[in-house]
């Protein structure tokens, strides 16, 4: 019997999500977003998979993480790049490890510069569109192009920009974003351009250009945070019934008391909670999946526990595996019934879990 829960990756399915991406985003290269360990999934797993259906390109967030992916990667000709850009004194390793910055301002622009000195290094360039996140601003992207003495050794292969609203098609700064990206990237005429993640690459084709950067549906959430039928569920998240129980009808279930039974009801104790990764808020309004129904959660999450109500579901004894998120339970359901996204909950799946590769 298992006795923990237990993350199986259906690889075959992050193929098919990667196929269905790449004829969505007509021409243009996927290049894949593996930051935050592959959205929780394993980036060296997911990277290695990818690279097999062609993509050729990755995002990282941190500097850690694209060390670790080019280890991973190994001989592999990736193109990493670096979404922190170049922090104070990582110079030398970025280069070690051969990865691609992007560079995220004025002063990012400088300190790569002066690193690169003498041995011209590639680096993308990212312009802040409307985020007001990272990236330089339009202004300063001018300013830039009238001193390129400051990329006299930095060679800019690629201009990048982030779509705030791209999950809302409807949202006036998509458009906005696109016309501005469309001016700062004219800026940079030899580079190429990447401005959709996975809601831009449905957003149209004039958010395609060269290169798209999906993340979420890759690994099984909807390009609109709600599930979408093209995007097949990569992460199936299941725990084992640990004991079977009636509640008499006046008592309640779990920490406060938060559930009274109203009826004798019959309970499942599952072996998964909150440091699995199974959000707490998702009480009161999450499920699991189990013999063919949605079985609503009873009472707060507990570390390790869950309560589950399966009065009338003779299938549910001792050992039997329940889903949290899979095919059955789209990850952007469960996620909605907690108030958060596919995001955090796929990258809050604790190391409890067990990892495994289905294999077909
Ligand atoms: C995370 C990220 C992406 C991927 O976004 P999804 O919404 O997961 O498709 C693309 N670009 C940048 C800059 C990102 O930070």
């Amino acid at each position: 019997m298992t006795e923990t829960s237990r993350l199986t990756l259906d690889l075959d399915a992050l193929a098919s999500n990667h196929a269905t991406l790449k004829a969505a985003a007509g021409g243009a290269d996927i290049a894949p977003a593996v930051k935050a360990d592959g959205y929780g999934l394993g980036a060296a797993l997911v990277a290695g998979r990818l690279w097999d259906e062609g993509a050729r390109g990755f995002y990282v967030a941190r500097l850690s993480e694209g060390l670790a992916l080019r280890r991973a990667l190994g001989d592999r000709a990736a193109t990493i790049y670096l979404l922190d850009g170049v922090t104070p004194g990582s110079g030398p390793a970025i280069e070690a490890a051969r990865l691609t910055p992007v560079l995220n301002s004025l002063p990012q622009v400088e300190a790569w510069n002066s690193h690169a000195r003498g041995h011209a290094l590639d680096a993308a360039l990212h312009i802040d569109t409307g985020m007001n996140r990272l990236g330089l601003r339009l202004e300063e992207a001018v300013v830039l192009t009238g001193a390129m003495d400051r990329l006299k050794h930095v060679n800019i292969t690629l201009v990048i920009s982030h779509l705030a609203c791209a999950s809302e098609p409807d949202h006036a700064l998509n458009a906005r974003q696109l016309a501005r990206f469309t001016e700062a990237a004219a800026l940079f005429p030899n580079a190429r351009r990447s401005l959709a993640n996975s809601g831009g690459i449905f957003l149209g084709d004039d958010y395609h250009f060269d290169q798209c950067r999906p993340g979420i549906s890759l690994y099984g959430g909807g390009p609109r945070d709600v599930p979408d039928t093209r995007i097949k569920a990569v992460a199936t998240l299941e725990a084992p019934i640990l004991q079977a129980r009636v509640v008499p009808r006046g008592e309640s279930i779990g920490y406060g008391a938060a559930f009274v039974a109203q009826e004798t009801t019959r309970i499942a104790i599952l072996a998964a909670g909150y440091a699995d990764g199974v959000p707490r808020a998702a009480h009161p309004r999450g499920s699991v999946w189990f013999d063919g129904a949605l079985r609503p959660m009873l009472g707060r999450v507990s570390m390790d526990l869950i309560a589950v109500d399966i009065t009338d579901c003779d299938a549910a004894r001792p050992g039997a595996m329940m889903q949290i998120i899979g095919p059955d339970l789209p990850v952007d359901d469960a996620a909605a019934a907690a108030g958060t996204t596919a995001y955090e909950l796929l990258t809050r799946i604790a190391p409890r879990a067990r990892r495994v590769v289905k294999t077909h």
